[in-house]
This record gives C-alpha cells, structure tokens and sequence, in this order.
C-alpha cells in the first residue's frame, strides 16, 4: 500500500519475526497517508525495550530514554525511534505525566497521542489502525482532540499550540468542540517552557495558514505574547491601511519568507503601533517613533521565549529598520549594506515587501517597484565588487598608521570617514589616491 523506507521495512520485519507487534505510528503515518514526506520515522511495538534490544543485538542501538520505553536503532544512516506500547499515567503539572506503564494493546498507546491525525499506526501487513477517526479527520482536514478535549489539554498544555501549529502548517481546520477547549484553557500555556512555545510558534508562523490561525486564535497567541495585546480592531485611521494592526500583522506574516526571524519579525514589526497611536487635527492617525517601541518590545518577548541570538538580533534589527526608507541610489544602497550586511539587508527588503503587501493596494505600487530597484541595485553592487565596507577598503589600519595616524579612536575614524568618501564617490578606492586624500585633510 505504502512503500516505505529499507530501514523502516527492516526494523518492523525483525520485530514481526521474534514474535513482537510493531507498526510506524503518529506523524510519519499522518504524513505518509497525505502523501507528504514524513521528517521521521517512528516505531511503536508490544516489545519490551529489553526485547527491542535482544531483536536488535548486533545493530547500532542508542538507549534513548529507556525509562520511557524509547530505544534508538541508527540503521544505514536513519535513525528510528522504537517506543513500547505505553499508557502515561497521571499529570499533574499541565507538562507530562508522572508516570508512564507499558501495555501490551496498540490502542492504548494511540489513545495517549494528541490528535486523531496523530493517532494512526500502520503496518505493511495489517494495514492502518485507525481507533479514533483519524483517517476521516485527514480526509476533511481537521484536527480533533482524542478522547476529551479538557482533559487532554490539561494534561499537556503544549497540545494547544500544537493544535494550532498543525492547523496552520497542514492548512487544516480545528473541530469546534477541541476550538472550545483551546480559548477555555488558554491559560494553561503559561506552565509551559519557554523553548516547547518558541518551537511551536515557529511553526506555525512558517505554516501556510499563519495568517487565519493568528486571526482565530489571537486570544491564545496574546497568553504567549502579551506584546501582541491592543492590535486587534485597532483602526490605523490613515488611508494607507485597509485592516486594522492584527489584521495587517497577519496578511505580513502571510507575505514573509519562511525563515524564523523574518516571521518573527512579521509578527512584531508594528505591536508598537497602539502605544505610539495619535491623530492629527484632520483625524488621521501618526505612530512616530512606532518601530522603536516594537523593539523595545519584541526584545522582551524574545529573551522571554529564550530565542538564540542569532534569531533574536536578525529579527529585532528587522523591526527596527522596517519603517526607514532607503533612496534607491547606489550611495544610499552602500551606506545601509555597510550597516546591517547584505544578508540583512536583502531580509529587511523581504519585510518591507511584506509590510507593503499588508497595505492598501492602491497607494503601495511606487513602493514595492522602488523595493525591487533597491535589490537590483545591491545585487549590481555586490556583483561588481564595489566597495562598501572597511573590509573593502583598498587602505587598511596599518597603512594609516604608517601615513602618521595614531591608533586608536582616531584611526578608526579616519578609517569610516575614508570609507564615506569612496561611497560618495569623492576619492576612488586606490590606496594612493586614499592616503593623499588623506593628507589634503591632515
Ligand atoms: P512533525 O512532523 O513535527 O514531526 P509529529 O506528529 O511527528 O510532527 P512529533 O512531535 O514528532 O510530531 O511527535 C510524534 C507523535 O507523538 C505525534 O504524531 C503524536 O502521536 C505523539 N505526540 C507528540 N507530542 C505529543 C503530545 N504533547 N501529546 C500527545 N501526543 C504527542
Ligand atoms: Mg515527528
């Protein structure tokens, strides 16, 4: 029915062979019954983890978390997890269940699993075991609680954002009585680790359906990030803007490449706006200084949710400079590759497209045209190896110090003020014609 990989194939016929149940289980079946190449492999078996281990003697075997019945067999390359037929006991901290007993009945361990979707097993030989509807739900695109949604959630809070994140990544819809139990328990999101909500997030940020699933379920993302509070139905009162803060928020989000730190930044480039909102004595609305406050903002939201560095700076000097405006001339193009790097600046270009794609259609043409001259334009620039950097520079520290330029502060402002001078094209960059420059100045 489904051909699936050597290795996988591999691992269940071993298991089937010494007498064991064993099936690939959750996502990998999800995935592969929609035709989608599954990230994983995941197995689950009646096999004891010892019993794993004595099938697999001889092959690489990785003793991944044995307390929980998981053992990892690294086969050509791939590793799969195997995972005894397991039902957790109770929770009590909203996270993960004091306890988990093995069991020797496979619907036991579906009934653990957090969607229906999820809640598949298959096996070449029997075919798909299907307990909870899972097939049906991924025909018509749903994503349903198993079992009762109040009490899944409370038992794992993170289920809500999987819930969402699945919806947005698949394109799916949430049953409405598991919609329910996701506004009522919001708030249990709270007992979560920073790092499980940032990864979720992530991914639903990167979803097809970001967009819906920020319209829909705000009130949840808000429990996440109080930064996001005060967009909803804010009316921007300027012809510029056809939706309102969240509305807009969302459609730029919509438009952003798939990279972390540009969703991110999506996200957050104007949840200033409320705080810096006013309107003029014709009643048109102004957010001077809004970037600013987004800033100070998503700095606080991104060490909240213990972002790496790399993705926190990328995003948060995205925001920053989403509203400046560049002239589309070769000097101004140097001067921003200079400051913020060309991979920078060409993400910054991905969000201020987005940012205009998020406007009123018919005021935002000259400015998307003037975004594609101002890629063009780095693009020439960088290809033709023109300098815009120090690094370029054809005099480096050491020449001025032997041009008679003491180091220290001095030099490095000769250095920038050297470099300002070959960007506006006052002197070439030739190391001759940089140092007498240099000394008509001196
Ligand atoms: P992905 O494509 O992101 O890997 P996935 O469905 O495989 O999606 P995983 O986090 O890899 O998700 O988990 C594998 C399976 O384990 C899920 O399909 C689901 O059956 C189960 N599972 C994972 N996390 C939970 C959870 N928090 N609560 C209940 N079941 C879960
Ligand atoms: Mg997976």
């Amino acid at each position: 029915m489904f051909v699936l990989p050597p290795q996988v194939e591999f691992a269940i016929n071993k298991l089937t062979a010494a007498g064991y149940e064993a099936y690939i289980v959750g996502g990998c079946v999800r995935d592969v019954m929609r035709l989608a190449e599954p990230s994983d492999y995941d197995i689950t078996t009646s096999a004891l983890p010892e019993q794993v281990i004595a099938v697999f003697k001889g092959e690489k075997i990785i003793e991944t978390g044995l307390k929980h019945g998981t053992v990892t067999l690294l086969k050509e390359g791939m590793p799969l997890e195997i995972t005894t037929y397991r039902i957790d006991g109770d929770y009590t901290d909203n996270r993960r269940p004091n306890s988990v007993t093995f069991t020797a009945n496979i619907k036991e361990d579906l009934a653990r699993r957090d969607f229906t979707v999820n809640a598949m097993a298959f096996s070449p030989k029997i075919g798909i075991v299907d307990a909870f509807g899972g097939k049906k739900d991924l025909k018509n695109g749903i994503i349903r609680s198993v079992g009762d949604a109040d009490r899944r959630f409370n038992e794992d809070a993170l289920r809500i954002m999987r819930a969402l994140r699945f919806a947005s990544v698949l394109g799916f819809t949430i049953a409405e009585e598991t919609k329910k139990s996701i506004i009522k328990n919001r708030e249990l999101l709270k007992n979560i680790s920073a790092e499980r909500i940032a990864a979720e997030l992530i991914k639903l940020l990167c979803g097809k359906n970001a967009k819906d699933i920020i319209l829909e379920y705000y009130e949840v993302l808000e429990v996440i990030l109080p930064e996001i509070k005060g967009m909803q139905g804010f009316d921007q009162k300027n012809r510029w803007h056809i939706y309102d803060v969240l509305t807009h928020t969302a459609v730029a989000v919509e438009n952003t490449p798939s990279i972390p730190a540009l969703k991110l930044a999506a996200l957050l480039h104007d949840c200033g706006k409320p705080d810096t909102f006013f309107t003029d004595d014709k009643g048109v609305g102004h957010f001077y200084g809004h970037p600013e406050i987004s800033f100070k903002k998503a700095k606080t939201a991104f060490a909240r949710l213990k972002l790496d560095n790399a993705t926190t700076e990328l995003a948060l000097t995205l925001i920053k400079y989403h509203d400046t405006p560049i002239e589309p001339t070769e000097k101004a193009v140097k001067r921003a590759l200079n400051k913020i790097t060309p991979d920078v600046f060409f993400s910054l270009l991905d969000i201020k497209r987005a940012d205009n794609l998020a406007q009123n259609p018919e005021l935002t043409a000259d400015a998307l045209v003037t975004i594609d001259t101002l890629g063009k334009i780095a693009k020439e620039i960088i290809e033709k190896g023109d300098c815009f950097s120090l690094k370029d520079l054809a005099v480096n520290g050491n020449d001025l110090i032997n041009a008679g330029i003491p180091a220290g502060k001095e030099l490095g402002k000769a250095l920038d003020f050297l470099l300002d001078a070959v960007i506006s094209e006052r002197v070439k960059n030739e190391k001759q014609a940089l140092l007498s420059y240099l000394n008509i100045l001196l």
